[in-house]
């Protein structure tokens, strides 16, 4: 008894962990289909062993809560979630218990939307609060992020006392390809699929970041209204529609289960070809008054029944592999396969991740293997089914794209080409080059560089310090004086101090910090280069990948090229650090906080001049932190260690001359 008593709580705390990622985080870390599956197993055991009955389990709340990070919101009607049904057999007898309690019974079927899940507030017909489920009773209010999604009507268009509709945000698999491209392109981690990614950019800080995601909504509950007199779910739903609402799509009342289900399979079948992701179809009683006695669980209401699609799988050759390099230098292999119909679209290409990968699964060019598409856009290869080869497929030992030899670094699954010239990476590399850390070059942002890339003006990245002017004034959108401020900035730039240079050669592991240590350290480009790993470990924070990473970078010959030709067009290659004294010698300062006086870059800078240095964490080792407005735990942690703490005042103390 013991052991299911483990196994349950085991469960529950499984759960409660990939909720938290996949609702805090929105960076889920299994499959939905697994987490389900999960669920289900802790479903049976609890109704197996009531005595063990929890009601804070899993499986009798609403997934999700309220972040702190945003003001919170209560719900005066719960927001509900939906029981699902992963067969034929369960949605029956979820009709043979609503026929139970009442007869006559419509239902209503819509695709379920996969997004996240949102109620909107209208106060006489203006649109007045958005919030987040969270954990049904209380969400998060994100009315500012909601306010720049356009579809949302700020007006109605009928006036009313009181709405509150519910619906659903997500991103168009368009607005998702589009969002991935450009974190790819940052080399930031990119959304795992457009739910997260709906998730990610509605629940954050900034509404310009919402605006700039694509995001859109259909709605397909009244939660609350005053002013209009509904009795039925197909009649709410054309209503809303009158209002200005983009309401779930292609929405069907149906008079028997028989036909609900046809039509929800008939929905399985379109899947691929939306414009949406969808995870299932929701099957709802249609009639207000058969719900009302229907009722509701904690969690769930009892008149509407969730289908989820099984993932789909099925069988065929496995006909090539292709190798691509991605934007940040990472190679990833393509299984090329004989074309499958599967979730709704055709396959013919499936990821296959990595070397690892390949090996654990015993892939080669030849083999049947089993392909799977569920809710995620990228089908994967599962099993090998039928091995027609020898051996495992095994990636090529130079890039692809350059021919320059690639690395696989200890710790990692990823081998990648560390070439900073491989033209499949320029638009990575050049966006990095020309950003603000970097050469800070202004008027060369990302959609310039692209431009410049596409009409062949840059090639290479020292191409940039030979961009003509009239050939850019030829650009549509450009005028001469455009034109003329780039080329200064690009001028500008050959001044920079030595570590905004090294850091703008995106040496992997080596931050702008860490790069202008490094050029602080050794004074000149050239002593960087001949550095050995130890000499590098000299400095302090320096660690073993990082300095291994430094001279690798310089040992490719493609660097060194980059160098001379940077070299031959005048950017400067010393390290223009002042020292004004060494009163701070010895010192690590960590700022956190607003300064009134300085930005945190000038005060480093100030810091440094006395021969000091700055760090972004604190520990035993710190001499001071400077605290500003509205410090955070970092000063927690200063005085948890009793580091000394100075304000503003006391620093400008400190540095005022001698
Ligand atoms: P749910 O998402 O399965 O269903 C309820 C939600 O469906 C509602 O909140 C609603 O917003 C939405 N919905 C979309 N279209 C709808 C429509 N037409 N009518 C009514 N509702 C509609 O349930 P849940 O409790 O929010 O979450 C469970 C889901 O989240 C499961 O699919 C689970 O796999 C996934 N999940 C995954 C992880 C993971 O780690 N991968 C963790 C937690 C939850």
């Amino acid at each position: 008894m013991e052991n299911i008593k483990e196994k349950i709580e085991e469960l529950r705390k499984t759960l409660k962990y990939h909720s938290d990622r996949y609702y805090l985080d929105d960076a889920p870390e299994i499959e939905d289909n697994e987490y389900d599956m999960l669920m289900r197993e802790l479903e049976r055991l609890e109704a197996a062993y009531p005595e063990y009955d929890d009601p804070d389990s899993p499986t009798k709340r609403v997934g999700g809560r309220a972040d702190n990070s945003f003001e919170s919101v209560e719900h005066t009607v719960r927001m509900e979630s939906l029981r699902d049904a992963f067969s034929k057999e369960e949605i029956f007898d979820f009709d043979k218990k609503v026929r139970d309690t009442v007869s006559g019974v419509n239902y209503v079927v819509e695709p379920k939307i996969d997004g996240l899940s949102v109620s909107l507030e209208y106060v006489n017909g203006i649109f007045y609060r958005g919030s987040t489920r969270g954990d049904g009773d209380v969400g998060e209010d994100v009315s500012g992020n909601l306010r720049v999604i356009r579809s949302i009507p700020m007006k109605l268009k009928k006036e009313l006392a009181y709405l509150e509709v519910r619906g659903e945000v997500y991103m168009p698999k368009k607005s998702f390809n589009r969002v991935v491209d450009n974190q790819l392109i940052n080399g930031e981690k990119p959304f795992k699929n457009p739910r997260n990614a709906a998730a990610g950019s509605l629940r954050q800080k900034d509404s310009v970041v919402t605006a700039s995601r694509g995001l859109d909504i259909f709605v397909f509950n009244i939660q609350q209204i005053e002013g209009a007199e509904l009795t039925s779910h197909k009649q709410s739903l054309d209503f809303l529609k009158e209002l200005g609402f983009n309401t779930v799509p292609f929405y069907n009342r149906c008079g028997s289960m028989e036909e609900a289900f046809g039509f929800v399979e008939k929905i399985g079948e379109m899947r691929g070809e939306l414009e949406f992701d969808i995870d299932g179809a929701v099957i709802k009683v249609d009639d207000f008054s058969h719900r009302e006695l229907l009722g509701s669980t904690a969690k769930f209401p009892k008149w509407a029944i969730a289908f989820k699609y099984p993932p789909e799988e099925k069988q065929t050759k496995l006909i090539d592999i292709e190798m691509a390099v991605g934007r940040t230098g990472v190679l990833t292999p393509t299984a090329v396969l004989e074309p499958v119909h599967l979730a709704g679209t055709t396959v013919s290409r499936a990821t296959l991740h990595n070397q690892d990968f390949i090996n654990e699964k015993g892939i080669n060019i030849g083999d049947i293997v089993t392909v799977r598409k569920a809710g995620d856009i990228i089908p994967e290869v599962l099993c090998v089914n039928e091995k027609n080869s020898t051996g495992n497929f095994t990636f090529p030992s130079v890039c692809p794209s350059c021919g320059e030899p690639v690395v696989r670094e200890d710790g990692e699954a990823a081998i990648r080409c560390i070439n900073p010239e491989c033209p499949a990476q320029l638009l990575r590399n050049l966006i990095h080059f020309c950003s603000r850390d970097a050469m800070d070059i202004e008027g060369l942002g990302p959609s310039i560089i692209e431009a410049f890339v596409d009409n062949g003006f840059i090639e290479k990245t020292y191409d940039i310090y030979h961009l003509d002017p009239d050939e850019i004034a030829k650009l549509e959108g450009f005028k001469e004086t455009s034109a003329n401020n780039i080329i200064a900035s690009v001028k500008r730039s050959k001044e920079n101090d030595l570590g905004k240079l090294v850091f703008a050669l995106g040496i992997r592991h080596i931050g702008a910090k860490a790069a202008k240590l490094l050029a602080d350290e050794f004074k000149d480009i050239d002593s960087i280069i001949s550095a050995s790993v130890d000499d590098i470990l000299n400095i302090e924070g320096y660690g073993l990948i990082m300095a291994e990473s430094v001279v690798e970078f310089f040992s490719g010959e493609s660097a060194k090229q980059l160098i001379e030709e940077l070299k031959a067009v005048g950017v400067n290659m010393k390290s223009k650090t002042v020292i004004r004294d060494n009163r701070f010698e010895g010192m690590t300062f960590v700022l956190t906080g607003t300064l009134e006086h300085y930005k945190r870059s000038e005060a480093s800078k100030i810091i440094e001049s006395f021969g000091g240095k700055t760090s972004s964490s604190v520990s035993k080792k710190t001499s001071y932190v400077l605290s500003g407005e509205a410090s955070g735990s970092k000063l927690d942690k200063a005085n948890a260690l009793g580091v000394p703490v100075i304000s503003e005042a006391e620093f400008e103390e400190m540095i005022k001359d001698e």
